[in-house]
């Protein structure tokens, strides 16, 4: 199953190659397959429709991804399956590894010119990384009085917010 990943771009045809699938988080995990390591915490299979063609000297690969990678909260810690995405963009060009020039930011490689979409994607999934990331647009965080979940519970902390114009209805609503 592993040769379904490679792709010789020498024997590529003028009409390119499309791929819309789901490719599994086993095989991405899988380090005996390619060299680049995979998020090892992936928990689905990433979907990527990408697409390889030829434009004179150059393949092109362009695609987008998108999976979910556990993560934790950096509001509330809780653990959450992140919603990673994100583009997939190489140029290549064959040559015979002679006087290679990456100005142009396109990967030179010596024909026939074998890429590993496994290790390509792999790569992309890297770059899309995130330090902080959170649960929800309207998570609350923790307390920073006394650390309780606010998605959870109910704080208990005396806040002296008495001059917040709010503080009245606040003690309206909790004598109910
Ligand atoms: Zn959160
Ligand atoms: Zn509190």
């Amino acid at each position: 199953m592993q040769r379904h990943w490679l792709v010789t771009l020498q024997n590529l045809a003028v009409t390119g190659r499309q791929w819309d699938t789901d490719v599994p988080m086993a095989l991405l995990k899988d380090q005996s397959i390619g060299s680049v390591q995979a998020s090892s915490d992936l928990v689905a299979d990433v979907h990527w429709r990408v697409a390889l063609e030829r434009a004179g000297h150059i393949f092109r690969l362009t695609g987008l991804w998108h999976g979910l990678i556990r993560r934790q909260c950096s509001r509330c810690n809780a653990p959450f399956d992140w919603q990673a995405e994100g583009k997939t963009e190489r140029e290549f060009q064959l040559g015979d590894g002679q006087g290679v020039n990456t100005d142009n930011g396109c990967e030179h490689l010596i024909a026939p010119g074998e890429i590993n979409l496994l290790d390509i994607l792999r790569e992309d999934i890297w770059l899309a990384w995130k330090s902080d990331v959170i649960c929800s647009d309207s998570c609350l965080g923790l307390c920073q009085g006394c650390g309780v979940d606010l998605n959870r519970e109910t704080c208990q902390c005396e806040k002296d917010d008495s001059n917040h114009p709010f503080a009245a209805l606040r003690s309206l609503k909790l004598s109910d």
